[in-house]
This record gives structure tokens, sequence and C-alpha cells, in this order.
């Protein structure tokens, strides 16, 4: 049997004829006809007030940072259950990270958590949309407005996820995605950052061109454009956008499909809601969140965890664990603060188990995935 690995990044086919069409434009570099496209897309379809995309949600994170004219005593809260550049961002650029708790439900950061650890030195609190599954926004919301913070939702993993109604990346001052090609869609690497604050708009764009006023520039402004602030190089290129566009144009299409799949997965892995002994748990998805199928996973035992990803290396099928607690990694340790104990965050990341979830994987793989797994069951001797 051949490899079953847990992503296979999916290309539809328009992808290369779009980037063709570049060699008539005879235009390479940024802001050019797919990027405007796709950033129109953006803002009519989430929502937003703005939308510019960059080479990374990295990039479209450290934005975010540069934005908020971080000084040296700022604090910004975190899950600790997070992706190292979520953090990363704002700590190069001076803040501290202050790392809460998540819940074990929807495994986003603890909305019952994130008053204790405001200070009068707290700026913003970063949220993940973990797995795509939308934060507790309401709570979050109240929190931000009675303390007067700014709002980041970092959505990597949430494009074209809702909060109730509404999209995933339309609720915070700023919001970023991935297009890493990890990611539901993808150009190799790329990453947008979504604008709801009007203050941001004109300096994210300066930001973006290397610390210059080039934006108003190209739009006639001013006669020459120069050095007005900090910034780097942070725009995607059009040879990415132009494969990024065909994606987009699908991506509703995409997204259904992966929802699908995770559904299949959910049914062939339902009897473990009917197995007496815990042994392991499905996703579960709060009320308020419309998901976008980023990922299956099961919570497990985490004395088992590692033995039940190589009992699965061994059939040849690729399921991965995820994020190393941040407040406990090398870096972090040297860096950020924990607010309270974080016992749900190293409890998840010991136990969490991710399964193949990519556009094209046939039920029939989805099948053996569960099979296998109640053959394991059966071998601990497990009622499933
Ligand atoms: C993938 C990911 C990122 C980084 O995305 P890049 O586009 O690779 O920079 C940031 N945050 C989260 C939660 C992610 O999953």
């Amino acid at each position: 049997m051949k490899k079953i690995p847990f992503n296979k990044p999916i290309v539809l086919g328009d992808e290369f004829k779009n980037i063709l069409t570049l060699k008539k434009k005879c235009f390479f570099s940024s802001n050019g006809f797919f990027t405007k496209k796709i950033q129109n897309w953006l803002i009519q379809n989430i929502d937003c007030k703005d939308a510019i995309l960059t080479k990374s949600c990295t990039a479209a994170l450290e934005i975010c940072a540069l934005l908020l004219r971080l000084k040296k005593k700022d604090e910004i809260i975190f899950p600790s259950y997070a992706f190292v550049s979520t953090a990363n961002a704002f700590a190069m650029m001076g803040a501290t990270p202050v790392f809460v708790d998540i819940d074990e439900v929807s495994l986003n950061i603890d909305v019952n958590k994130i008053e204790k650890a405001i200070t009068k030195n707290t700026k913003a609190i970063v949220i993940v949309h973990y797995a795509g599954v939308a934060c507790d926004m309401k709570k979050i919301l109240k929190i931000k407005k009675k303390y007067g913070l700014y709002l980041i939702e970092d959505a990597a993993h949430a494009f074209l996820s809702k909060y109730k109604n509404k999209y995933l990346g339309s609720f915070g001052d700023l919001a970023t995605f991935s297009f890493h090609e990890t990611k539901n869609i993808h150009c190799g690497e790329g990453g947008a950052l979504l604008i709801n604050n009007k203050k941001f708009i004109k300096r994210s764009k300066v930001i973006r061109d290397k610390g210059t006023n080039r934006e108003e520039f190209n739009n006639n402004i001013v006669k020459k454009y120069t050095w007005v602030d900090f910034g780097s190089s942070y725009a995607l290129n059009e040879i990415n956008a132009a494969f990024l566009y065909a994606q987009i144009k699908k991506a509703k299409y995409i997204t259904k499909k992966r929802i699908n799949i995770f559904n299949y997965y959910k049914h062939k892995f339902d009897y473990l809601n009917n197995s007496k002994s815990f042994f392991a748990r499905l996703p579960k998805i709060p009320p308020y969140a419309k998901y976008n199928g980023h990922f299956f996973y099961l919570i497990v035992n985490p004395r088992m965890r590692d033995e039940i990803i190589n009992f699965y290396k061994i059939k040849k099928i690729q399921t991965l664990f995820h994020y190393i607690p941040l407040h406990s990694s090398p870096f972090g340790k040297k860096i950020s603060k924990k607010s309270g104990d974080l016992n749900v965050t190293d409890l998840i990341s010991n136990s969490i188990i991710r399964f193949p979830t990519y556009l094209g994987i046939s039920k029939n793989i989805i099948d053996l995935i569960s099979i296998e797994f109640k053959k394991y069951l059966r071998k601990l001797k497990i009622q499933a």
C-alpha cells in the first residue's frame, strides 16, 4: 500500500494558467492584478474594512505587532496552545507574552481565564481559532470592550469558518489568514491581514511597503515616495497571488468538500461516543461555531498517544501530534509569563492526534483508518 500522508496540498488546475497570464502582463512583483482581485474578494466575502495580501500569516502578524506601537512594558495575552509565530511576532517587537490556558471543549483560549491575566500593561488579546473552530466571540468582545484592549484574530486555520453567521476574521481590530500549503487553500506560502479598525488602514500599507508611502505615490497623492515609518518587505508577489486566485475563486467549494471529509470521519468514529470506558473522544464543536473542516482529530489517553501514532506509522498512515505549549518551549520559558496553571493546554498537547484531512482523500482510506483504530482498541481489550 502507498503511504497516506497527513496533508496533500491541492492543485485545481487554473493556478498555472493564471501564472502564465503574467507573461503577457509582464508584471511579477507585488500589488498587481491578482493581488487586487483577491483583496477585493476578501473585503466583499469576509466583510472586513480592508485586506492586504502578505508573504505569510507570520508576516501579517508582524504587521499587527508594528501597528500596535509596542513598548517594552506592554503585555499581550495569548493561548499557550498556539503556533510559534502567533506569539513570536509580538515578542520580537518587544512585548511580553502572557499565556492563558485553553478550554477542554473548544481547545481555544479559556474565556473565563482571560480577565485574570489582564494587568495595567495589557495592550491586546490575540486569539487563535484552533482547527478552524470559532472562539466564543460574544464573551471575548465583551472583555475587549470592558478593558479597552485591541483584539487580534489569528485565523490561520479558520478561512471561511464562522461564528454564528459572521465569518472569522471580521471580529478583531485586525485578523490574519495563512495560505501555507498545509492550510485549506494555499499558494505554497502566503497570508493576509484583514483590517476592521479603520485607524490601522493607512499605516498597514506603509508597513507592508518597507516603511514607505509608496501606496500614496501609486495613487498620485504624493509626487515622490520616501521613508516615513517602520516597515519591511511584507507584500505577496504576483506569481503566488495568481496561484492563490484560482483557489480563492473555488474556496467555498473547497470548504464544502473539507466539511464532508470531516463529517465522514465523525460518522466512522461515532462508536467512540458510546464506548463505556473513556479512551478517546471526538472533536466537540460549540453550537455557535460553523466549521471549515480544517482537520479531524481525536483526544486520546495521553499515555497511549505516541503509541497510536507509531501504530499508524507502521500501517503507512501519517497521523500527527500538534503544538508544544508555548509556555514550556525553551524560548517561551525565557521571555513569557504564565497566567494561572496551564493544565488543559499540557493535557491536550499530550493527547491530541490529527488524522489525514485533505481534498481527495477517499472514503476507503477513512474506513481503513477507523477500522485500524478499532483493532487497536481490541488489542487493549477496550470495548468499542
Ligand atoms: C500556520 C499558522 C501560522 C503561520 O502561518 P504562515 O503562513 O506559515 O506564516 C500562524 N498561526 C497559526 C495558528 C497557524 O496554524
